[in-house]
Parts: structure tokens; sequence; C-alpha cells
């Protein structure tokens, strides 16, 4: 399992709605009709998930390359 996805920074966050530090977990993103699953920080009360504009750039230049190589 690859962690690169979170950041230590990312986990001490809060939920904003809950209070809640957000743990690591495995969520399934869809992006141009594929569907891929990333570990990102998550609040564990109300799912509400964290993921930074540069975690989430990355992760569509990596869906897309893979289109590519199909
Ligand atoms: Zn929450």
């Amino acid at each position: 399992m690859k962690q690169e996805n979170i950041r230590p920074g990312d986990l001490a966050w809060k939920c904003c709605k809950c209070g809640l530090k957000l743990e690591p977990a495995l969520v399934t993103v869809e992006y141009l009709g594929n569907e891929f699953t990333a570990e990102l920080p998550r609040c564990p009360g109300c799912g509400q998930v964290m993921i930074s504009e540069e975690v989430a750039l990355g992760k569509m230049a990596e869906v897309e390359q893979i289109l590519e190589d199909k």
C-alpha cells in the first residue's frame, strides 16, 4: 500500500463539523468515468474526505497516464 497520498500534515487536520482528527482511509474516487482507490485522510465521524488540490491533481495525472497507456 502506497502512503504517498497522505502527508503527516494532512492527519493533523480536524473535521470542521465533528472536530475529530482525520484518519487514513481507502476512498474510491471517480474521475473521467474511471474509479480508482486512494488512501486519503478521512473523518471517522462523518466520512468527509480531505483531498488537497496537490493530491487531486497528482492522482488525476496518474489516471490520465493509465488511460493513455491503454
Ligand atoms: Zn466529520
